[in-house]
């Protein structure tokens, strides 16, 4: 059997393992064994699995393995946020490449992983939408990133500990792929996994309004939305995906997402600064009315310029007074500072050598009858 036809299992959460060892006829139980041995201990040798029997363990190699996202390049900014381009395969599909980052800070470290090669949403002012999309990544290419990150950090002389938040906010629409992006969040929740608490795991989505419905009953990981303007018409224009779910459906599905749930207290909504687009007063004034009576934190996203993007950065007075004007209406607003700058790995800037794109083609959106567009 060729290597690339084995069981990756890094695709499985607990059910997932367990039923793989139901398949196989050994006893589902061993699913928490080998989860930690994977997830916990980040091993991937099987001989070191000692509290499984030499038996399995040879089973284990011959029909399955651990295969994470392949490291092609990496990076470190002088700001120590560090990007790595992973290339992903399988025996069907072309090599792909995604990008992840990690950005320390001192008192957290916040992992930016992918969730599809490129991104079907053309998002006006993001560079991962001019590749266009290929394909949604599998479970394991998903976690995988977790799992191969802490292995980096620590050949790097860093504690994987220090991986203490994850976001997913680098490539793609995590909405957009949920039957793989769930296995992979219960992973990161999971005790005998990386058991992260669920404040320090984000979703972030352009705002695929069922599917942030469905996220509720499966999930309750923090949320972020890519909000980016205050009104339809302007937000028609830089999120294309409004024409399909306008900004009163999405802060509706915002305020079901929250209501009888503690641990998602408040939606992060995200608002990259275009100058002379969406910074003005008023489009702050106008913000702050539509996201009444929602518990929200703003984050106020400097834009990442990139090649022939056609939008330039707010200059720092009018992020700074539009913030004000947030505060002064009662809302948490800050200032998202751009890291890893000088290695493009800030929101915006991931691109990863798209090897196929013959479904560029393939967009999610269809504009709604009459809407005002740009393109
Ligand atoms: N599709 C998801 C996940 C991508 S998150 C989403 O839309 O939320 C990436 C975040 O970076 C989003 O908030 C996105 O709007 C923001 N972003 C994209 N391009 C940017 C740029 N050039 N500068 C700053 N932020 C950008």
């Amino acid at each position: 059997m060729s290597s690339q036809a084995k069981i990756n299992l890094l695709d499985f959460d607990l059910q997932g393992l367990r039923g793989f060892f139901e398949s196989i006829g050994e006893k589902p139980f061993r699913a928490v064994q080998l989860m930690k041995w994977i997830h916990q201990q980040g091993v991937a040798e099987f001989d070191i699995m000692s509290n499984l029997s030499k038996d399995l363990r040879n089973r284990l190699s011959e029909l399955t393995e651990i295969r994470p996202p392949r490291v092609v390049q990496s990076q470190v900014s002088r700001d120590g946020t560090r990007k790595w381009l992973l290339s992903v395969e399988t025996p069907q599909a072309p090599a792909n490449g995604i990008e992840m980052v990690f950005i320390p800070e001192d008192h957290r470290g916040t992992l930016c992983i992918s969730s599809q090669v490129g991104c079907s949403l053309d998002c006006s002012f993001c560079a991962t939408a001019r590749q266009g999309f290929n394909r949604n990544l599998s479970t394991g290419e998903i976690i995988g990133q977790v799992w191969l990150a802490r292995r980096l950090l620590a050949e790097a002389g860093l504690d994987p500990a220090a991986i203490t938040n994850i976001v997913l906010m680098g490539m793609g629409e995590p909405l957009l792929n949920f039957n793989n992006v769930v296995p992979a969040l219960r992973l990161m929740l999971d005790d005998n996994a990386y058991g992260l608490s669920k404040r320090r795991v984000t979703l972030s989505t352009a705002g695929v309004v069922p599917v942030i419905d469905k996220l509720r009953q499966e999930s309750d990981v923090s949320l972020a939305i890519s909000l980016h303007a205050p009104n339809d018409e302007l937000r028609d224009q830089l999120v294309p995906l409004n024409r399909k779910f306008p900004l009163a459906e999405l802060l509706d599905a915002c305020r079901r997402y929250l209501e009888g749930s503690q641990a998602r207290r408040r939606i992060t909504f995200e608002y990259v600064m275009l100058k002379g687009v969406n910074d003005s007063p008023e489009h702050a004034r106008q913000l702050a009315k539509i996201l009444q009576g929602i518990p929200s934190k703003i984050n106020l996203i400097p834009f990442n310029p990139f090649h022939n993007a056609g939008y330039v950065r707010s200059a720092d007075a009018d992020i700074e007074r539009f913030g004000e004007i947030l505060l002064q209406q009662g809302y948490v607003a800050t200032i998202r500072k751009t890291r890893g700058e000088d290695i493009d790995a800030a929101c915006g800037q991931l691109v990863g050598q798209v090897q196929d794109r013959s479904r560029r083609h393939l967009k999610f959106v269809e504009p709604r009858p009459g809407a005002h567009t740009a393109f």
